[in-house]
């Protein structure tokens, strides 16, 4: 078999979700959209389960995946529904809804929901994407209660630039958020997994920690919880050909790297049709039989070049951390110009084998 596999480790998400809860002493909704950001979705509800407080996805699709497998307890769709017919299977299937827009309070107010739903009323602080405008959120609230279609609303709202520890923004949407709420005896939801980690003085009955669960750090510089993640998924592989090249020898599609000297270099089963980014630069870390080395040439759609020169004792069949433990995907994702987010969501072909310990 191909040796190109993410494993997940099923107990650091445990500890990231327990972190979570842990420093705001709020609920916390995992957030296993998008697959649970590339590291399966079913896998990862049932490993957090017995102690979540319910889960956040992004649309009916991935809640009735996580229905199915037998997922019970809360489930909110984060950008509610799409079409109205969706309202009658949130009913049966007792998911909770964000309402984000005019048109979708309209769209419950004429619905024959029987049951009364639980809605996350989303305010738009400043992120300026969804969310009701401040001026509309207090009568959006009353015509909720009003319409008899809703039996609980928790207030919500995003961040924007909650990642950005020294950025007045955050404040300024907080206040923003307050000003919009007054009055209404609520529970409240605010924070991101930034949010979760750096900004303690924001109000929470519910957080939303997402990226953070995955044992990525949101910020781009150290800060002290995020130093106290683990990372769930380690991407390995191993080396599957070596050759001894001269000085000034091309490596790769393009000819991206040259040999600066006799350089041995290692190839590895994985490339961007793997979701390794095609855009990390020749230098981005990987690890070797457990030592640091790097990347060299152009990654390609299933093989990518290593150095070897400096570790001897490496060759064919080595194990290649390409990020993990030890090679932070936040690193390589700085490397090729995303975020860790991005590397995670984009994983494909390569099996997941999840691991407790
Ligand atoms: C995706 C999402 C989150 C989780 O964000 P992270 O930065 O991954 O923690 C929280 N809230 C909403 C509304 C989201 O869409």
């Amino acid at each position: 078999m191909r040796p190109a596999r993410a494993l997940i480790d099923l107990q650091a998400l445990r500890h990231n979700y327990q972190l979570a809860r842990e420093v705001t002493g709020a609920k916390a909704l995992a957030v296993i959209k998008a697959d649970a950001y590339g590291h399966g979705a079913v896998r990862c509800a049932q490993a957090l389960q017995e102690q979540a407080d319910g889960f956040a996805v992004a649309c009916i699709e991935e809640a009735l995946q996580l229905r199915e497998a037998g997922i019970g307890g809360p489930i909110l769709l984060l950008e509610g529904f799409f079409e109205a017919d969706e309202l009658a299977l949130i009913e049966q299937q007792d998911l909770w809804c964000v309402v984000h827009s005019l048109w979708q309070l309209e769209l419950i107010e004429r619905s024959a929901v029987r049951k009364p739903l639980t809605v996350w009323l989303k305010l738009d602080s400043g992120m300026h994407r969804v969310g009701l405008h401040p001026a509309d959120y207090q009568a959006a609230y009353r015509r909720l209660l009003a319409s008899g279609k809703v039996a609980k609303i928790v207030l919500m709202s995003h961040f924007a630039r909650a990642d950005e520890l020294d950025c007045p923004r955050s404040t300024e949407q907080l206040a923003v958020f307050e000003q919009a709420r007054q009055g209404l005896v609520a529970e409240v939801s605010l924070r991101n997994s930034p949010a979760v980690l750096g900004w303690p003085q924001v109000p929470s009955d519910w957080v939303r920690p997402g990226i953070m669960l995955y044992g990525a750090s949101p910020f781009e510089q150290a800060q002290a919880l995020a130093a106290r993640l683990q990372p769930v998924m380690t991407l390995e592989s191993k080396i599957i050909s070596v050759r001894e090249l001269p000085a000034d020898e091309p490596v790769g599609y393009g000819a991206r790297f040259v040999t600066e000297r006799p350089t041995r270099v290692g190839v590895v089963a994985m490339g961007y049709a793997d979701g390794y980014p095609r855009h990390a630069p020749t230098g981005t870390p990987v690890l070797i039989d457990g030592r640091p080395s790097r990347l060299i040439g152009r990654v390609s759609m299933d093989m990518l070049c290593v150095d070897l020169s400096d570790l001897p004792g490496t060759g064919l069949g080595s194990r290649v951390e390409l990020w993990g433990k030890q090679i932070l995907a936040s690193d390589v994702a700085t490397r090729a110009g995303t975020i860790p987010y991005q590397l995670f969501c984009n994983l494909r072909r390569v099996p997941l084998l999840y691991c407790e310990a």
